[in-house]
């Protein structure tokens, strides 16, 4: 399941950039072509996201679709199948979209504490609509 090494690879990095925040949400672009289950990756995140900074955070993922150009006529068109071919003129496409992985942005608790003692059940399912009063919060962009 690479899905759980991808994890822990985001973990990594979203705990660097997070400089020492308690981080509530990270946004992940993924190309279509990357062959990932987004659910399965959300699934690894909780496993993945441990320590005082991830615990808790949830995993946003979005999916971008394949796209191809082709070199002849310079068509761009989604793809919707594995034929490498345009639809346009018959020639030869490369990939330009749909392999891509990259985090857009990360969503940290604006207060550098990172203790939370009153913490509701940490078993349980997260339900970020259902969080009581949330801290102020601020989203980091790369
Ligand atoms: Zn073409």
């Amino acid at each position: 399941m690479h899905e759980l090494s991808i994890c822990e690879s985001i973990a990594t990095a979203v705990t660097g950039h997070a400089g020492g925040r308690r981080v509530r949400s990270v946004r992940l672009r993924v190309g279509a072509l990357r062959q990932i289950v987004p659910d399965t990756l959300v699934f690894c995140w909780q496993i993945a996201a441990r320590g005082p900074l991830l615990e808790g955070s949830v995993l946003d993922v979005e999916v971008v679709p394949g796209e191809v150009v082709c070199a002849g006529c310079g068509t761009r068109d989604r793809l919707t199948r594995f034929a490498l071919q345009c639809q346009a003129c018959g020639g030869p496409v490369s990939v330009v979209a749909g392999e891509e992985m990259l985090i857009e942005s990360i969503e940290v608790e604006d207060e550098v504490e990172v203790e939370d003692e009153d913490e509701p059940q940490p078993g349980a399912s997260a339900d970020p609509g259902d969080v009581g009063t949330p801290p102020r919060t601020t989203t980091t962009r790369k």
